[in-house]
């Protein structure tokens, strides 16, 4: 479906339209690429999927390109994404061979003449040392980069340096050795799209008994791919002993992302886990990629878990706050920038397994309670979490980077 801003003024209003139009006019006649490492699966594909038409939509030229890598790339690639997230694995040569000869084949199927060239994540990041860079190179990491694996971090600094800015998502991920101007940029979500937009109770029903989900009954749900940073074994740990107490149903949904080889792993483990549970609904696994099943299960949901260890900043809360439901999650990287404790959420240290469970428990017994918190959660999403908001953002930075 075209993209455009005006569909977004009944919902954001004439003001920050307005602006949009007007920091977007500094920038006609330039042209930005944008490259990540999927085009399906996960946050940073997510925002892409509405922020490059919208950009395009108010006149600044902007395309997308996607490095292509074969499975053992992306499954050097995963590691390299979990070092950065302080998880220890044997750093190889040949890990580092691949990294780099994958990124040297696609640059020489891809032409780079563009005004500004943002890279997002470690994928695509050493693709800077096989062009000759003639405009500014921006790095956007979508990661927690508070405690990174050492020899892994050193190795990819070195690329890192040859940008002109980098931009992260949370102000405790910025890195002192790095010396380079950091910048921050909050990741955000479209109301607009069919798994934000607002949906009818008909269409609700008929998508959860599409997908065989029964709503009998309340419903727990963590939307999230299916890696060990999600902690999805705990939150099956939580809900059998939430399920002693109330009679309600657990939905793991998380789809398989295309740059993500170890989710079939995972997704097998919690099956294992999830054992005779699975057979009467108790708990329901869906990996299924479908917008309206996300939207409908979230908007169904009495509930919303989020377990995670690590979280760059965790679009799916996002989601789940817009759609005015209270999420119960752990306090870690960028989810306090998005919950408040208390007032717009509930925020538990990863391993209080505990504390999630009698939060999760009161939000059910008392539905007055979620209904005042989702309220809340709605408004701080409108006012800071809309892809209107990051395009004034990427606009304002896109000005200093290209035109000072
Ligand atoms: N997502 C989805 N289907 C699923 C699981 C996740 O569409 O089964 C989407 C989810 O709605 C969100 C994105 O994938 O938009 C995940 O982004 P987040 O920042 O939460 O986590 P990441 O996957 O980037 O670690």
């Amino acid at each position: 479906m075209v993209k455009s801003i005006d569909d977004y003024y009944d919902i954001v209003g004439p003001q920050i339209i307005a602006e949009i139009h007007k920091k977007a006019r500094k920038l006609y006649g330039k042209h930005i690429v944008h490259i990540n490492s999927t085009f399906q699966g996960g946050g940073v594909a997510e925002m892409l999927l509405s922020l490059i038409p919208l950009m395009n939509d108010i006149n600044v030229t902007t395309g997308w390109r996607v490095l292509h890598g074969n499975p053992d790339f992306y499954t050097i690639t995963k590691k390299f994404h979990n070092g950065l997230q302080g998880e220890d694995f044997n750093f190889s040569d040949i890990k580092q061979q691949l990294y780099l000869e994958t990124n040297e084949d696609f640059s020489q199927i891809t032409h780079l003449d563009h005004d500004c060239v943002i890279i997002h994540d470690p994928q695509p990041l050493p693709i800077i040392k096989f062009f000759k860079k003639q405009q500014p190179w921006i790095w956007r990491c979508h990661v927690d980069l508070t405690s990174p694996h050492q020899e892994l971090w050193e190795f990819l600094k070195h690329f890192i340096v040859r940008y002109d800015h980098m931009i992260v998502s949370n102000e405790q991920y910025k890195k002192e050795d790095i010396p380079i101007p950091q910048h921050i940029i909050c990741p955000a979500i479209d109301p607009l799209d069919p798994k934000n937009k607002e949906i009818d109770s008909e269409l609700i029903d008929y998508t959860l008994e599409k997908f065989e989900i029964p709503n009998d009954k309340p419903i727990i749900t963590q939307v999230s791919r299916f890696d060990k940073w999600k902690d999805p074994i705990n939150v099956l740990k939580i809900f059998k002993n939430i399920k002693k107490k109330i009679d309600c149903r657990l939905v793991l949904c998380g789809s398989l992302a295309s740059d993500d080889p170890e989710g079939v792993l995972i997704y097998e483990q919690v099956k294992e886990a999830a054992g005779n549970m699975l057979e009467n609904k108790d708990v329901i696994l869906t990996t299924v990629e479908n917008d309206i099943l996300v939207n409908a299960i979230q908007s169904q949901s009495s509930v919303i878990i989020q377990k995670s260890l690590r979280e760059g900043f965790g679009l799916t809360i996002t989601e789940a706050l817009w759609k005015s439901k209270p999420v119960v999650a752990s306090k870690v990287g960028g989810v306090p920038i998005q919950i408040t404790n208390g007032k717009d959420g509930f925020l538990f240290d990863p391993m209080d397994l505990k504390g999630f469970e009698n939060k999760i428990i009161e939000l059910i017994e008392h539905p007055d309670l979620a209904v005042k918190i989702g309220k809340n959660a709605r408004d701080k999403v409108k006012k800071n979490f809309l892809i209107t908001r990051q395009i004034v953002n990427y606009l304002d930075l896109l000005d200093e980077f290209i035109n000072n």
